[in-house]
């Protein structure tokens, strides 16, 4: 039912902004720089992205590799414009390939999924195939095709995507190995890069959906990098490139999530891709998409990706980019304090055999958007703490139960940090009228307690 509401929103939407924002907050840099306008096409390519952009068969964010080539290989066939090739296998022999479109000087890399449950990227690019394809005659695809040469290396941790988890199928973070190349994974993208020597390029990721924008209240719905080459991190020219394509982006993304734009912290990190990529003189920009309360499958995120990403290719297709205000890269409020997902405060904990006792408890989910796969976090007077969620639990029991498969004697031993959430929300201490139930997961029919009789 939230989808489908999401998905109602999300067609509406013209420009209409995809949050409601009480105040936009003005940074001290912004100040001194004035936002470009939108680019001009953003109203009519929003409108267009609905009706016959968006790629059908991606609705759900935990998709196979297998699937997604099956839905995006078909919209990068020759005849459309798109050459293909195998660069490579994963660990486990899925193919890793390397898919090339367009006639212009500016070559570009953009790599989607490198950590396996990073997928909002991937699904964007599916819609860029798509838009490539079969709007050849597009103003702007027409100069992206003049302009630039897009080379994609997308879905590239195919095995990770195939669990939904980080790391490949060795247990290796294939972004701390752009130093060592243990991993197949690596080579591929190490060697396309050293290949085609690409002026830009673009790492594309998912972060912590709690991540909060600066000292806000708002979580990041997208992060920003350009990425240092050095401790120092000094900014050169290629650096400053990049600023400016981030500062294109900015442009776009601005109508809709203005105060949910971040910045990524630039430490400089000698084993990851983004770091040495731009180390290598390639002019490289991060896009960690994050979470928008309300959007479990990061289908706006999609979106915003789609267009953030034309705004940034068409920007260089065109060197329209330059003399872009670098304030506006660095105005940006850095990724901030990261909010656990859920907190109940205030409830009344029962226990059969102890004392009850008034407590908050704090619950991490593995799928945060969703609310799935829930763990005890903290217990007692949690007074100082900030969730996604906040349930009001007052005039209520927490009455804890067993997990399934409990072994008999681990039984009501289970309520505690680090252990599997499985709690209900009652008016009595035995847990009869229960008014709300965390069974690991929240059940999506029910995820707010009915208090009221
Ligand atoms: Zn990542």
């Amino acid at each position: 039912m939230r989808r489908t509401l999401a998905l109602c929103l999300l067609s509406a939407a013209s420009l209409v902004p995809l949050l409601s924002i009480a105040s936009s907050p003005a940074d001290k840099a912004d100040a001194a720089a004035a936002m470009p306008p939108p680019p001009a096409w953003l109203s009519e390519l929003d409108a267009l992205y609905d009706a016959r952009i968006r790629v059908a068969g991606l609705e759900d964010r935990a998709f196979s590799p297998e699937h997604w080539w099956d839905v995006a290989g078909p919209l990068a066939t020759e005849a459309r414009g798109f050459d293909t090739e195998q660069v490579g296998r994963s660990v486990e022999g899925r193919p890793l390939r390397h898919i090339s479109w367009g006639q212009g000087g500016k070559r570009v890399l953009l790599w989607s999924q490198m950590h396996g449950d990073e997928s909002t990227a991937s699904m964007a690019l599916a819609d860029l195939f798509r838009f490539l394809g079969e709007h050849p005659d597009h103003p702007i695809v027409q100069r992206l095709r003049q302009g630039t040469t897009l080379d994609f290396l997308p879905v590239m941790n195919p095995d990770g995507a195939a669990r939904f988890q980080r790391r490949n199928a060795q247990g290796i973070d294939i972004n701390r190995d752009a130093r060592a190349l243990v991993t197949p994974e690596a080579r591929a993208l190490h060697g396309l890069r050293e290949r085609l020597k690409p002026a830009f390029g673009f790492n594309l990721h998912d972060q912590n959906v709690g991540t909060r924008a600066g000292d806000s209240d708002r979580g990041t719905a997208i992060a920003l990098l350009a990425p240092a080459y050095n401790e120092a991190r000094e900014v050169n020219a290629s650096r400053a490139r990049a600023i400016e394509v981030a500062v294109a982006i900015r442009a776009v993304l601005e109508p809709y999530i203005a105060g949910y734009i971040a910045k990524w912290d630039d430490t400089f990190n000698p084993r990851a891709f983004g770091d040495l990529t731009a180390k290598a003189g390639v002019s490289t920009i991060l896009i960690e998409s994050g979470g928008i309360e309300g959007d479990p499958q990061k289908q706006r995120l999609r979106k915003l990706n789609f267009l953030a990403l034309v705004g940034a290719l068409d920007a260089i297709a065109t060197g329209s980019h330059a003399g872009l205000p670098r304030a506006l890269y660095e105005g940006l409020p850095e990724n901030g304090k990261v909010w656990p997902d859920l907190l109940i405060r205030g409830g009344t904990l029962a226990l059969p055999g102890q004392p009850q006792a008034k407590v908050d408890v704090l619950v991490d989910f593995e799928r945060p958007l969703l609310e799935r796969g829930g763990t005890i976090a903290d217990i007692g007077d949690l007074g100082d703490r900030r969730a996604r969620r906040t349930i009001d639990a007052s005039g209520l029991y927490i009455v804890p139960f067993d997990p399934p498969g409990t072994p008999a004697d681990r039984k009501r031993k289970t309520f505690a940090p680090d252990r599997p959430a499985y709690f209900r929300l009652s008016r009595d201490p035995q847990g009869r009228d229960v008014v709300w139930t965390l069974a690991g997961d929240v059940d999506p029919v029910k995820p707010n307690p009915v208090k009221g009789r």
